[in-house]
């Protein structure tokens, strides 16, 4: 490793490089290579980083020799499978970035109801495998966020009221830690490690491949219910009336937004039943017949259509954008009114306020069961700001700091770990993690003791003191 005078990695050396491209079976982009500007970019066009070089990984045995790489070099170290966290911490400035990107397999059983899914698969690419054979299991809202990253996180989709996180349908998972070496966990093998990535964030290492159980899912009923922003406060409050009333097959979210058609600002709510079409109508009815709305899009549909509901604009890649987030268990007066400000003073037609509500199977599940410790039933509330210049920053970035200074001091101090943004305070980072935090800094600690992978809401590591001895 080159030492610099202040005694801080230098630039990684070139030999390192080439010899590191020769061992490995994926491409190693460097700056200079055809498709290196491209592979560095991420979901989040606001974050503008030159990586060292980017490892493109073929299989497990790639993504042991980057891990001992980064370590040996001192380098940096972003792992990535869809690009979509927010903060951009699957891309860096100087380092090493591991891109699952090529890891597509996906295999399901059909009789076991299981899926075997590669590192960088996308949801998309999931649902659309399970889905062949009326199968699926709790995944993102967004058809095109990386399985992986969002599944170590916790998971929360359109089928948690019925069939818990996506962490709760984690059957086992093979992952390379810090010392380079290859393991399968589940409930038998290594259960501890299976337990912190299991809501541990991309803190125990890097995920080359994963196991879901998968449940029977056909059509569904999804669709929005929209009304004027000028109703905002009034929709708010039947929404969490009517939140807490929802059985485990029905979900209900919000949005205050700008309607892509009309262009004018709105509040949705966006509705789903995963169940008898009938029995979803009778439950959803309130929410259908409140106002009246000025359009009621419930229908059935095929599960892969709910599922890309709100791709648009969220799913595509290289918009700017800033995004804080925060759990609520309550919905109280001043949260609905510093929302409703924030949508009414929205400085880009992209930016919006969303809710998602956890209930259900999510919230039985014992918070020590699994590292993602957050079952209570609550809001998840997330003021995101899109734009397309990026001149215009500051302007979007002002609006969202004001609203959310005006709307986080009504809900918790803890936000949903894949959530997290890279300007809040260490203390929420800590209270994130829950009354898991102490026993998941032992086990960061025995498996990444210099904290190789900290470019996600990172967990300190904690080495136990040893006991004095009472002489
Ligand atoms: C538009 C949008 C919609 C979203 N919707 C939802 C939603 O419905 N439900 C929900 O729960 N979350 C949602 N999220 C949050 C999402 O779960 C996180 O952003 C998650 O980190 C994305 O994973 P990724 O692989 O796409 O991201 P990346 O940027 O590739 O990775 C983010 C981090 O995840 C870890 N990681 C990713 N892949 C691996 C791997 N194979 N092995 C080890 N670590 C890995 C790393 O720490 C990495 O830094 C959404 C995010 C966006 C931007």
């Amino acid at each position: 490793m080159a030492i610099t005078e202040t005694g801080r990695p230098g630039p990684v050396r070139d030999e390192a490089l080439t010899a590191l491209a020769a061992d490995l079976h994926g491409p190693l982009l460097r700056p200079h290579d055809d498709g290196y500007d491209p592979a560095r970019r991420v979901w989040n066009g606001n974050v503008d980083r030159r990586p060292a070089a980017i490892a493109r990984c073929l299989d497990a045995a790639d993504v042991q020799r980057a891990v001992v790489f980064a370590r040996d070099e001192g380098l940096l170290l972003s792992v990535r499978g869809g690009g979509h966290s927010a903060p951009g911490y699957g891309t860096n400035d100087g380092g090493l970035v591991i891109d699952l990107s090529l890891l597509k397999a996906v295999t399901v059983d059909a009789d076991a109801r299981t899926a075997q899914v590669g590192g960088g698969v996308l949801w998309r690419e999931l649902d659309e495998a399970t889905q062949r054979v009326g199968l699926a299991t709790t995944g993102g809202t967004v058809s095109n966020t990386g399985v992986a990253g969002l599944t170590l996180g916790g998971g929360l989709g359109w089928l948690m009221g019925k069939h818990g996180l996506a962490v709760d349908n984690l059957l086992s998972a093979e992952v390379v830690t810090a010392d380079g070496e290859l393991h399968t966990v589940d409930a038998e093998r290594e259960p501890d490690l299976f337990w912190a990535l299991r809501g541990g964030g991309g803190n125990f290492g890097v995920v080359p491949s994963l196991r879901y159980r998968l449940h029977p899912v056909t059509e569904v009923l999804g669709g929005m219910v929209v009304h004027p922003l000028e109703r905002a406060a009034e929709v708010l409050r039947f929404y969490r009336d009517f939140c807490p009333t929802l059985p485990d097959e029905a979900e209900a979210y919000c949005a205050l937004l700008t309607d892509p058609q009309a262009g004018v600002p709105v509040i949705a709510l966006l509705l789903g039943y995963n169940g008898p079409l009938d029995e979803g109508e009778r439950v959803l009815r309130p929410a259908r017949e409140f106002g009246p709305p000025l359009a009621d899009l419930v229908a059935p549909m095929p599960y892969v259509a709910r599922q890309s509901m709100l791709d648009e604009p969220n799913a595509v890649h290289g918009l700017h954008r800033y995004w804080r987030s925060a759990f609520t268990e309550q919905l109280d007066d001043g949260l609905i009114d510093a929302v409703t400000a924030a949508a009414a003073g929205s400085t880009s037609p992209l930016s919006a306020v969303i809710f998602f509500y956890v209930h259900g199977a999510a919230t039985r599940v014992a918070p020590e069961d699994t590292a993602f410790a957050a079952r209570r039933a609550q809001w998840d509330v997330d003021v995101i700001a899109q734009w397309t210049e990026a001149g215009e920053s500051e302007r979007h970035t002002d609006w969202l700091r004001s609203s959310w200074a005006a709307a986080e001091p009504h809900m918790d101090g803890s936000a949903y770990v894949n959530h997290l943004a890279t300007d809040d305070a260490p203390e929420k980072v800590r209270a994130s993690f829950g009354t898991n935090l102490d026993r998941l800094r032992l086990l960061k600690a025995r498996h990444d003791p210099t904290n190789l992978f900290r470019l996600n809401p990172n967990i300190a590591p904690l080495t136990p003191q040893p006991r004095r001895s009472a002489d």
